[in-house]
């Protein structure tokens, strides 16, 4: 069973001060898990949590996971100005983008960011556009499928990201001759992976990679990035990840691969988003209306511009009606939003308890790719975040949209 990390008392002052909807966060949880994390992975000395800033771009988040020793790992030049305008030093940026614009290179360079590289092309493109590093990252494609066992978990082979193996040492070869002194490797080959056998399995994967390109190029290998991919148990029913196997995992591959090929100094570096923050928010939303046509609808305030992922994956997300977390759920419902899409159902045919007008829902796992992918379809404004902190008290960490944003960058009206 899911419970949501604030009750129904806690819950009703909060939604008394703040208007629904809104998405919370628990402050416990995150550092909780930035912890477990760290620990996961003290047997490796260069250990580094670079957090996919996309998952949750919102400062007071990443001030915390700055406090629990975290870095940063962005995609654009908005992301990279707003981890340096956070106070992360450069060896705490990774840039892990790809199709890059020039001018997203050049600043990266300028904030002394890890440049990942994702083409091939791009070692003569950042050469051309601004300067070449000491230390650098390329993103490895393996092509074809991967697989645990029987099971496919992703298909790189149709994957835009990354470079072939040949790609690979030839530009390790070709930014040796530029003058790199540094070399890391990065690989994100399947996503939201709910298996402790994931991350393990990309280790071997690379660690066997990178012995044999440092055999062929002989450069110095500094750190061998795992990515993002670890995923969140949405389903009520999954059983969550154990960061403490996965941590145990990748130390046993790494023994038994890069330790005794001369490679025991490798750092390993990881780039969660969804492990680390998912269950660590929730979006919390008001029952508006009951409508009763083929289906019973529950129609509440929040729609999907405040969570896309399930009218844009079909993606489950569970949800509790506050106060009634162990009333038999005796009904069957469509909880909708109110866009003009029939698309906007946070859930279809979903078992709940009896739900009435006023009834607070608790949309469970929305702490990252929650607020981060939302938008404005239908002129609807992006609602607030709210952070329970630590000692129980809940602080705005960013305001709901007003009219005048909506209409900010229109010049030469007057609303
Ligand atoms: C999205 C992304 C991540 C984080 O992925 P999660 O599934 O949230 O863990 C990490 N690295 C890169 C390059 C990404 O694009």
């Amino acid at each position: 069973m899911k419970v949501p990390f604030v009750n129904q008392s806690q819950l009703e002052e909060i939604v008394a001060t703040y208007p629904t909807p809104f998405h919370l966060y628990d402050e416990t949880g995150i550092r909780e898990k930035a912890r477990a994390l760290n620990k996961a992975f003290s047997w490796n000395p260069g250990f580094k949590e670079f957090f996919a800033v996309k998952a949750t771009p919102t400062p007071a988040i990443l001030k915390i996971l700055q406090e629990e020793n975290c870095g940063v790992d962005c995609a654009s030049e908005i992301e990279l100005l707003m981890s340096h305008k956070l106070g992360f030093k450069g060896q705490d940026i990774m840039f892990s983008s790809n199709n890059t614009p020039v001018q997203e290179f050049q600043y990266a360079r300028e904030i002394g960011a890890t440049i990942n590289l994702d083409a091939y092309e791009h070692v003569a493109f950042l050469n051309e556009v601004t300067s070449i590093p000491e230390t650098i990252s390329c993103r490895y494609n393996p092509g074809g499928v991967f697989s645990l066992g029987t099971d496919i978990m992703d298909n790189p082979e149709e994957s835009k990201f990354g470079m072939t193996k040949s790609q690979l040492i030839q530009a390790f070869k070709d930014l040796k001759a530029l003058g790199v002194k540094k070399f890391g490797i990065h690989a994100f080959l399947a996503s939201n992976t709910v298996t402790n056998a994931y991350y393990p399995a990309l280790a071997k994967e690379l660690f066997e990679l990178a012995v044999e390109v440092v055999a062929a190029t002989d450069v110095e290998l500094d750190f061998i990035n795992l990515s993002g991919g670890i995923g969140v148990n949405y389903l009520p029913d999954q059983v969550a990840n154990d960061i403490a196997i996965i941590g145990e995992g990748v130390r046993q591959a790494y023994e038994a691969v890069l330790t005794p090929n001369g490679l025991g100094q490798v750092k390993i570096f990881t780039e969660l988003g969804r492990f680390m923050l998912a269950p660590h928010g929730h979006l919390i939303t008001t029952v508006l209306h009951m409508k009763k046509t083929y289906r019973d609808y529950v129609g509440v305030d929040a729609s999907a511009v405040n969570l896309l992922r399930p009218a844009m994956y079909g993606s489950y997300h569970h949800i509790s009606v506050s106060g009634k977390e162990t009333a038999p759920e005796t009904q069957v419902y469509d909880v909708v939003g109110s866009l003009c899409e029939n698309n906007d159902k946070f859930a279809k045919q979903r078992a709940l308890p009896k739900v009435t007008v006023g009834d607070t829902l608790v949309i469970h796992d929305t702490g990252a790719h929650g607020f981060s992918m939302g938008y404005q379809y239908n002129a609807k404004l992006r609602s607030a975040e709210l952070l329970l902190q630590t000692d129980g008290t809940t602080r705005l960490i960013r305001r709901a949209e007003k009219a005048a944003d909506y209409f900010a960058t229109l010049d030469g009206f007057d609303f």
